[in-house]
């Protein structure tokens, strides 16, 4: 009897998830397997729509191939509270396997969805993860999904806030996407040449980004720019500057249900540091934009590798499989090891150092501004 296998994108989208499903949809028709598109995620497994086509369709590689380089997910993507149920959990499995006849499920997303892939896994439905998310922030692979695509499109951001700081000399702070992983922000402030990178793999403090700025300055670059990754605030202490009164009227304020942000940061280093700061949060541009070719290609080997596995190979009792990159070469891991991101992977804490202490080697029209500041002091 023909197999039929399953796909959905799951968790936040990212960008190569269509040319993944692309990839599957192909490679299942070579092996005469019918392939199942699986709308919203873990959602569309719940049978909640009246009618079923708008949930579970099925996918032909002719359908699919127009959605290799389009933006987002052409299967839709949602995070679903009922896959933390038991009851949800096995009633979903028993439909997989009994009413649809799926004998493989292919998920595309990050480590949230791959827990629930092994949940899955757990009452017997094979699940094979594709690793889809912008944050790269699962350790057992180098690359993850729209971590390149996304990287690129802060690259381009910051080359272009660069320039525009450049004229008018003033400094900027550009926050990037990454969850909890600096990965982003690092890569980012690699390429550009940034003066500063702040990560919530680091412990932080706003009164060295303030005396940094003042040294850049000092030393004749009022254009420095500082990337800082969407969540390190919880990892940094703005407790103790002296201009706290002064922004937000009560200590609450800064630090208690309103959150700071990109754009506080940049008015406290306005007043600290006597400069005309501005910022700039990039933002969704990095989910929706179109994949690289780093991305496409690595979205087409990572579905093969998928089918493959489907097909031909055996995991581990209540296991899965996990595609990701080693070595630079796609390859495959368990699913267990893959989501429960063990082991961690090492920070690199030589560049995060080097990125936040090289000096600046001012050049002759850099020291008539330090001159030109200097005299309005
Ligand atoms: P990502 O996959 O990008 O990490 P989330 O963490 O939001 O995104 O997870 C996506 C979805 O995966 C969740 O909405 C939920 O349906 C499912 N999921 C996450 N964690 C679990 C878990 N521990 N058990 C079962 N399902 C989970």
């Amino acid at each position: 009897m023909s197999k039929k296998f399953g796909i959905l994108t799951s968790g936040g989208d990212s960008p190569g998830m269509n040319a993944a499903v692309v990839s599957v949809a192909r490679y299942a028709q070579q092996y005469g397997v019918e392939l199942m598109g699986i709308r919203r995620g873990y959602n569309g497994l719940l049978g909640k729509s009246e009618n079923e086509l708008n949930d579970i369709r099925k996918l032909r590689s002719e359908t699919v191939l127009d959605i290799l380089d389009m933006r987002g997910t052409y299967l839709r993507t949602a995070r679903c509270k009922e896959f933390f149920l038991d009851e949800v959990l096995d009633q979903v499995a028993d439909d997989l396997k009994n009413k649809h006849h799926i004998d493989g499920l292919v998920i595309i997303g990050g480590d949230g969805s791959y827990r629930g892939a092994l949940d899955l896994c757990k009452r017997g439905v094979r699940c094979v993860g594709i690793p889809g998310t912008i944050d790269n922030d699962l350790p057992y692979t180098e690359a993850t999904l729209g971590y390149d695509t996304a990287v690129n499109v802060c690259v381009e951001a910051v080359r272009s806030i660069r320039a525009t700081s450049r004229s008018h000399d003033r400094p900027h702070v550009v926050e990037v996407m990454g969850r909890r992983c600096g990965d982003i922000a690092m890569r980012t402030a690699i390429a550009t040449g940034a003066e500063m990178v702040i990560v919530p793999e680091k412990k932080w403090d706003l009164r060295d980004v303030i005396k940094r700025l003042n040294e850049q300055i000092t030393n004749g670059n009022p254009r420095a720019t500082i990337i800082i990754c969407e969540n390190a605030w919880e990892d940094g202490n703005m407790a103790d500057y002296p201009w706290r009164e002064q922004l937000c009227g009560s200590d609450e304020c800064v630090h208690g249900d309103t959150p700071f942000s990109t754009k506080l940061m940049a008015h406290v280093l306005k007043i600290a540091c006597n400069a005309e700061v501005r910022s700039t949060v990039i933002g969704y541009t990095q989910r929706g934009a179109i994949p690289t070719a780093y991305d496409s290609a690595f979205a087409f080997e990572a579905g093969h590798r998928a089918v493959e596995l489907l097909m031909n190979e055996t995991p581990a009792k209540d296991d899965g499989f996990a595609v990701g990159v080693q070595h630079g070469r796609v390859f495959h891991t368990s699913l267990k090891d893959a989501a429960q991101k063990k082991p961690p992977r090492p920070f690199d804490e030589k560049m995060y150092h080097t990125i936040n202490t090289l000096p600046y080697l001012p050049r002759e029209d850099d020291l008539i501004l330090v001159a030109a500041r200097n005299v309005k002091k």
